[in-house]
């Protein structure tokens, strides 16, 4: 079976140069384990962190130690009653073709509903950052404007629907024509390409006539920099991401904020989504309602094959991916 570890730690843009790729022998099974085969590998932003050294929300991944994260597996050979052969399970895994494990933190998934590739999308931790930071921070109103950054990604794409099942008036911005083809197909009411428009501020003015109520930041920078001109009384902004900075070597330099936010009593309120962990059954069951009603959609980019785990999670730091972005390792 095949793993990928973290083989350095990047400076700056990270490349194929940080993976290692290494084969290893899957060990028997003792009482209590399962053998998992990964079905489909999430790659998220926020690994970009864990390649650093250094204190966060989560402890860095190890150099010389296989990557981890979110992982749908079928259990292919099971000493625990609990987990049988065929559950497919959601879990904290290594990049591994193959994994051995206890039944900790395997959550078992119905496979008779949604896709299950899903779990790590729409009805995972990218919806559900959507769901509690638009709904519990932004609070969008019938008729308010929602500005979100980084619209044609996971989070995004959720956040944008999200604002128009409230009503809101939508604005996205998003880094290529197709991506913003696509958002104004699923109701955006305007899109700005930020990587084409010569003067983003200008836009995005024109783009809010009536000022901005909440913006949900993915990307930081100069999009929220222009953002913040136009913020209305009482605006609230949920800060999700900064994919902007995460590749940055230096401290980010701009503007100061502050006097903006406090001359309009705007509510800024940074969040991580297992924050809101008690409640994420609440937010997988409306999620999936309105998926039933027809009232969301949502996009995967799937690239094939367990040897591109490394291409697809760095072609999110070059936007390669519309909605989310999940390598396919083996069908289910
Ligand atoms: P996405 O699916 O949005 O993928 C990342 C996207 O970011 C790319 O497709 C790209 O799109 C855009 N991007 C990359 N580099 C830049 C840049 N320098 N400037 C502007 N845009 C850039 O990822 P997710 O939906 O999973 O995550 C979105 C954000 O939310 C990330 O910042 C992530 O860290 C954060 N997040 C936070 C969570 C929390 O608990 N707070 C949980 C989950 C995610 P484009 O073509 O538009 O450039």
């Amino acid at each position: 079976s095949r793993s990928i570890l973290l083989a350095n730690r990047p400076q700056g843009e990270p490349s194929a140069a940080q993976f290692r790729f290494e084969t290893a022998e899957i060990p028997p099974l003792q009482s209590g384990e399962v053998l998992l085969k990964t079905l489909y590998v999430s790659v998220d932003p926020y690994m970009r962190g864990r390649m650093n050294e250094g204190k966060s929300y989560i402890p860095p991944f190890e150099v010389g130690e296989p990557i981890s994260g979110g992982v749908i597996a079928e259990v292919v050979d099971s000493q625990n009653d609990s987990l049988p052969k065929g559950t497919v399970v959601l879990g904290n895994l290594p990049w591994s073709e193959y994994t051995v494990s206890n039944d900790k933190g395997l959550n078992p998934l119905p496979t008779d509903g949604a896709p299950i590739s899903y779990f790590l999308g729409l009805l995972g931790m990218p919806g559900l950052t959507a769901y509690f930071g638009l709904l519990d921070i932004c609070r969008p109103k019938a008729g308010e404007t929602v500005v979100v950054s980084g619209a044609a990604g996971a989070v995004g794409t959720v956040v944008g629907q999200l604002a128009k099942i409230k009503g809101a008036r939508v604005v996205g911005t998003a880094g290529s024509d197709d991506k913003v083809a696509y958002l104004q197909q699923l109701g955006f009411d305007a899109v700005i390409n930020y990587k084409t428009t010569p003067d983003i501020a200008q836009a995005l003015a024109e783009a809010c006539p009536d000022g901005v109520d909440c913006y949900f930041d993915n990307v930081g920078g100069a999009i929220s920099d222009a953002v913040y001109d136009l913020l209305n009384k009482h605006a609230r902004i949920a800060l999700c991401g900064q994919i902007s900075h995460y590749n940055a070597t230096q401290e980010p330099q701009g503007p100061r904020p502050e006097p903006k936010l406090l001359k309009t009593s705007t509510l800024l309120k940074g969040f991580i989504v297992s924050d809101y962990a008690e409640r994420f059954p609440e937010g997988v069951q409306a999620l999936s309602q309105w998926l039933q009603e027809g009232k969301l959609q949502f996009e995967e980019t799937i690239t094939e094959g367990f040897d591109q785990i490394p291409q697809a999670f760095l072609g999110l730091f070059k936007g390669e991916n519309t909605g989310k972005q999940l390598v396919k390792v083996a069908d289910y």
